[in-house]
């Protein structure tokens, strides 16, 4: 078995742990995000499935995201106005942001606990968690300009 495969048979156990029934549908979209380094947004999930499942929409998908997100399979990744994009990595990692096209990218580096105890001596908050994004243009944007 691939790493890939491990990751899905592991997921479809945690949907099942939680009750959830695993429709083709479901199982298809699980299957894209595993293998998806792109971090897709659910319009990316629905084109990429289209042909498979004509009678899919993007209500489905969402509805998909929305129960893997419940259970921790996924986090949802929001900036600003646009849509939602999807990480199926839910370990602790950073994300570098293409200015160009959008894309996505994780990396990793320590998490920046020290931030936190700062931020919470100087404020009085209880800090939960923090986000922390670099922005730049991509390798592959770059050869095209
Ligand atoms: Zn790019
Ligand atoms: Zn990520």
């Amino acid at each position: 078995m691939t790493v890939a495969e491990v990751k899905l048979q592991e997921a479809v156990g945690r949907l099942k742990e939680s009750g959830v029934r695993i429709t083709p549908q479901r199982h298809a979209v699980l299957e894209y995000l595993l293998n998806a380094e792109i971090h897709p947004t659910a319009d990316d999930i629905y084109k990429a499935l289209e042909g498979k499942f004509p009678n899919m929409s993007v209500a489905t998908v969402y509805n998909n995201l929305r129960v893997f997100r419940e259970i921790g399979l996924v986090r949802e990744l929001t900036y600003g106005d646009s849509s939602s994009r999807f990480d199926c990595n839910t370990s602790k990692h950073y994300h570098i942001i293409c200015d160009s096209c959008g894309k996505i990218v994780d990396f990793h580096y320590p998490s920046l606990d020290e931030v936190e105890s700062l931020a919470e001596k100087v404020t009085g908050f209880d800090v939960s968690h923090h986000r922390m994004e670099i922005y730049g243009v991509c390798a592959e944007c770059k050869t095209q300009h």
